[in-house]
């Protein structure tokens, strides 16, 4: 529930305004049984975990890297479906990775998340609950968020927009909205939207292909949409936020990695406010494609950049353990079908 809809729920059961605040504030230190909430009184806090409850996902399992700090989650939400998060430590401090539907429909061929297609979009609650547990599990503040785990978020856009409000409440978890990143495969009414609603969060398209064949090829939804107009929405999107857009692209060996894709590349983004993210792709056991090794995405970025794109090669965290969208989650399927 957004503030405003927890002051209603207070009123509705016939309770003070004010005791939503009260609930609010706990609920987003960390607070997951009522009776933490000690500035209500305990007939209070009986009827309210009778009939309402503070937490929406439920923790399976986690992987902790010996090496960086990286945390991976697998949580439980209603319906027994399991979703993925990942608490990552970078020098700007520390970032969640964060699902928004279980499963997805979206059926990239590069993905493990997408493998048995949708199953539920999630509801707000538990997408920012998953913020919330993954604070109380390390005792660390989150100051930034990247819903770029399991899911298209604009396939659930209405949960998506109310549980970037619930981050942003300064009552709650207040997050500034540009710490906040959104990333799409690119479902180009969706940008247009959200360009409007929400101009200053974070835009990161996944590109993935230098030409439509390619894209559509990995990615369903380039039959959907071709790149012309997707790029051609992501520059109205730059001038209409004055934002500039991350655009993510997987290196795949031999399907989109090679030098000649990446000068087409260049040439498509030339003029745009925009930053390439190079992405070595995590192994898929159940998938044929293989990342590029290193010293080729270097070779790759290099093209770009000296064609004047802004580009990064995303460092690798969590490396040693199944830190890839997708994979905790089907290993915990192989475990139970074992
Ligand atoms: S890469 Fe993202 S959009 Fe594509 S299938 Fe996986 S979760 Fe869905």
């Amino acid at each position: 529930m957004t503030y405003d809809q927890l002051c209603s729920y207070f009123v509705e059961i016939g309770e003070k305004k004010f005791r939503a605040g009260q609930v609010f504030k706990k609920m987003y230190q960390g607070a997951s049984d009522f009776n933490e909430i000690t500035e209500l009184s305990a007939k209070l806090r009986e009827k309210l975990s009778a009939t309402a409850s503070l937490t929406s996902v439920e923790m399976l399992r986690k992987q902790e890297s010996a090496t960086d700090g990286t945390r991976k989650y697998l949580f439980s939400v209603a319906g027994g479906y399991a979703i993925e998060s990942v608490f990552m430590k970078y020098k700007y401090g520390n970032t969640a990775c964060i699902s928004s539907q279980a499963g997805c429909r979206m059926g990239c061929a590069f993905c493990a998340s997408g493998m048995d297609g949708l199953q539920r979009d999630l509801t707000a609650g538990e997408i920012v609950d998953q913020v919330v547990a993954m604070e109380r599990d390390t005792g660390e503040r989150i100051g930034h968020i990247v819903v770029m785990g399991t899911g298209e978020p604009f396939d659930n856009y209405d949960e998506l927009i109310r549980a970037l409000q619930l981050f942003h409440d300064e009552r709650g978890l207040n997050i500034g909205l540009r710490n906040i990143t959104v990333s799409t495969c690119g479902l180009l009414p969706k940008i247009k939207q959200f360009a409007q609603d929400m101009p200053q969060v974070n835009l990161a398209v996944s590109l993935h292909a230098a030409d439509d064949e390619t894209r559509r090829k990995i990615m369903p939804v380039a039959r959907a949409y071709e790149m012309k107009e997707l790029l051609a929405v992501c520059r109205e999107y730059t001038s209409a936020t004055r934002r500039r857009i991350t655009f993510e692209y997987s290196l795949i060996s031999g399907e989109n990695d090679s030098l000649e894709a990446a000068a087409l590349l260049a040439s498509k983004l030339k003029g745009m406010l925009c930053h390439v993210n190079l992405i070595p792709l995590n192994h898929v056991e159940e998938k044929s494609y293989r990342g590029s090794a290193r010293r080729h995405a270097e070779d790759f970025a290099a093209v770009l950049s000296s064609k004047g794109i802004e580009v990064t090669i995303r460092r690798e965290l969590g490396s040693d353990i199944s830190a890839a969208c997708g994979q905790l989650r089907l290993s915990e399927k192989q475990n139970r079908n074992a």
